[in-house]
């Protein structure tokens, strides 16, 4: 299906609320039934009826059948947090004595679930640097449930071979789990490579607009329907209906705005890398990044972010760039309409920051909506400023 189809289209009965262009938020928590026989038919069949908005409610499940057809997944669940989708989806997967291979520095709060909360139920993890297949063949232990990855990460944009990985892992019956945040399902098609569950922040770029926190699983049908009859119903996991009709409403625009900000993006990238103040730029879709050949396989776009190792000497350098952009607001996140900047440093004390060590000096930066030469003009004043 054409995603146009999708976005604007699919799983839109307008008959069925009052012929109405934009669908409504149903917001109740409850549903009633006319007889015994429909409720215990609902009790059954919790998936695929409305009981409880603590499961699936008739404006989330617009957005849910569009989002499946996105990644061209069987189903989906769309959840309250990217965090929650990576939970779930983990948690569904592995039981006491299990082992997962998780690639280096996954999002924050994937590596906490792997570090503080699993090995409380005895699951173990060995990291890997995913940009190597052979890493993932050497980890493989006889009780591996699952290989978790992010490709690419949202710092230096380090790819996994999906196909590959997703082969190896089926060899060997074991689970794969994508963080797909960076690509969305416009950029990036995990499923068609492979790869069994594939997750994202819709915080980002679904919602667009920094106004929502939500998450996107995806997977096939009888692995989606155990996640949401066993983590997401006992966690309370689900969206709300009107942060899902935010959801939708962003979901309309994401293709013209991954083409606005890929094109800004590329002009923004263009300036970086001819400057005497930058050292090197990362950016999957850069002729010169180290895994260029894999991004041009396996994506069809990159935007947004892109990191900045730049020459300076303090910390207190960094932070006077930082200061000095009057059109970047200094936060985490990104996928929003605002441009922003996340130097990595910012979470060191000065006294640890160390000139000679590169990561200490990486700046993250997301190109947002605005037009590329109003964001240049202003790097342009902040970088002369070193
Ligand atoms: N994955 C990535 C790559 C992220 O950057 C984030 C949030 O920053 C998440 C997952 C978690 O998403 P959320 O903030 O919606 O819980």
């Amino acid at each position: 299906m054409h995603p146009s189809q999708i976005i604007n289209e699919l799983a839109e009965d307008r008959e069925l609320y009052f012929n109405a262009v934009s669908p409504p938020i149903v917001q109740t928590s409850n549903f009633a039934f006319k007889d015994f026989a429909s409720l215990r038919g609902a009790f059954d069949d919790e998936m695929s009826t409305y009981l409880y908005s603590r499961g699936i409610n008739p404006t989330v499940d617009i957005l849910r059948q569009k989002l499946a057809a996105l990644d061209e997944a069987e189903d989906c669940l769309v959840l309250n947090s990217g965090a929650s989708a990576i939970f779930c989806a983990v948690m569904s997967n592995v039981q006491a004595g299990d082992h997962i291979i998780s690639v280096h520095k996954p999002y924050t709060w994937a590596w906490k679930l792997f570090d503080n909360i699993l090995p409380r139920y005895a699951v173990t993890t060995t990291y890997v640097d995913g940009t190597c297949i052979e890493n993932f063949e050497a980890a493989i232990q006889p009780n591996t449930k699952v290989i978790y990855l992010e490709s690419p990460n949202t710092l230096t944009f380090e790819l996994q071979d999906l196909e590959a990985v997703a082969q190896l892992a089926k060899s060997k019956g074991i689970i794969t789990i994508i963080d797909n945040s960076y690509c969305t399902p416009l950029f990036q098609k995990p499923h068609r490579l492979g790869i069994d569950l594939c997750l994202q922040s819709a915080t980002k770029y679904i919602g667009g607009h920094s106004d929502t926190v939500g998450g996107v699983l995806t997977g096939s049908k009888a692995m989606i329907k155990q996640i949401f009859d066993r983590e997401a119903l006992n966690t309370g996991a689900f969206i709300s209906p009107f942060n899902g009709w935010l959801l939708l409403r962003g979901l309309r625009t994401l293709p013209i705005r991954l083409k606005h900000i890929s094109e800004s993006t590329q002009k923004v990238l263009a300036f970086l890398k001819s400057h005497p103040n930058i050292e090197k730029v990362y950016f999957p879709f850069d002729p010169d990044f180290s895994q260029y050949k894999l991004a041009q396989k396996q994506m069809t776009g990159a935007c947004g972010l892109l990191t900045i190792a730049l020459k300076a000497e303090s910390y207190e350098q960094i932070e006077a760039f930082a200061k000095s952009l009057k059109h970047f607001l200094l936060a985490v996140s990104w996928g929003g309409h605002e441009s922003l900047i996340m130097p990595k440093c910012a979470g060191l004390c000065p006294e640890e920051f160390d000139a000679s060590n590169q990561e200490h000096r990486l700046i993250r930066l997301y190109i947002g909506l605005e037009e590329a030469d109003y964001l240049i003009e202003d790097l342009t004043h902040a970088l002369a400023r070193l």
